[in-house]
C-alpha cells in the first residue's frame, strides 16, 4: 500500500521543539503547559509577540528548528521502518520551502526515516498538497493541519489527523500514538 505523511507535527515534534528554542533565544521561561493549550498552529502569542514579530522570529530560528535536534514522535521512525520492510511505499509531503528540501530529506534519513528517491515532495502551499496526494493515489495520508485536512476527501484515500491541541474540532479518524498504526491498517 501507499502511505503519505506530512512531516512537521505529524512525524516530528517540531512546534514543541521550537517552543523551547523561543524560550531560550528570547530569554523567557514560558511553561510547557501553555504550549499544550495553544489552539493554533503558530506559537508566538505565548511569548507576547505580534504576528509580524512572530513570523520574523520563526524565520530567524528556522535553521535551528529544522536542522538540529528536533525529536521524532515516539515510535514514528520504527513504525515507518516497519512499513518499509513490509514492502509498503512511503511518501513525504511537506509544505517546507523547496530551498530546504534536500537538507530536510538528508535530516530525515539521519534520524532513521526510510526515504526513497522520488518519494519526497516539498514547497507546495497547504491547500496544494491535495493535488499531489491525489496524483500519487495514496491509500493512507496523515497530517496535523486543519487547512490541509479540510481539502481532502476521497473514497479510496483514508485520511487521519495526528492529534494536536489545535485540531480537536476535526471529525475525522485520529491517530495519537504512532504505535496505533499497526491496528489501523489491520482493521
Ligand atoms: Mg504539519
Amino acid at each position: 500500500m501507499k502511505f503519505g505523511f506530512d512531516i512537521d507535527d505529524t512525524l516530528i515534534n517540531l512546534r514543541e521543539y521550537a517552543f523551547h528554542i523561543y524560550n531560550k533565544n528570547l530569554k523567557q521561561n514560558v511553561p510547557i503547559d501553555i504550549f499544550h493549550e495553544i489552539k493554533k498552529v503558530e506559537i508566538h502569542e505565548a511569548f507576547g509577540l505580534t504576528d509580524e514579530q512572530g513570523s520574523t522570529m520563526w524565520n530567524s530560528s528556522l535553521e535551528e528548528i529544522y536542522f538540529t535536534a528536533c525529536p521524532p514522535y515516539p515510535g514514528a521512525v520504527e513504525t515507518l521502518q516497519e512499513l518499509d520492510v513490509q514492502g509498503h511505499e512511503i511518501y513525504y509531503i511537506t509544505a517546507r520551502a523547496s530551498e530546504h528540501g534536500e537538507r530536510t530529506k538528508k535530516w530525515l534519513m539521519e534520524q532513521g526515516f526510510p526515504v526513497t528517491e522520488g518519494h519526497f515532495f516539498c514547497g507546495m502551499k497547504d491547500q496544494e498538497k491535495v493535488k499531489i496526494i491525489q496524483a500519487l493515489q495514496l491509500d493512507y495520508y496523515f497530517d496535523d493541519k486543519p487547512d490541509v485536512l479540510d481539502t481532502l476527501s476521497s473514497d479510496s484515500l483514508k485520511v487521519y489527523v495526528k492529534n494536536q491541541s489545535y485540531n480537536q474540532h476535526l471529525k475525522i479518524p485520529r491517530i495519537t500514538e504512532w504505535s496505533q498504526l499497526k491496528e489501523i491498517i489491520s482493521s
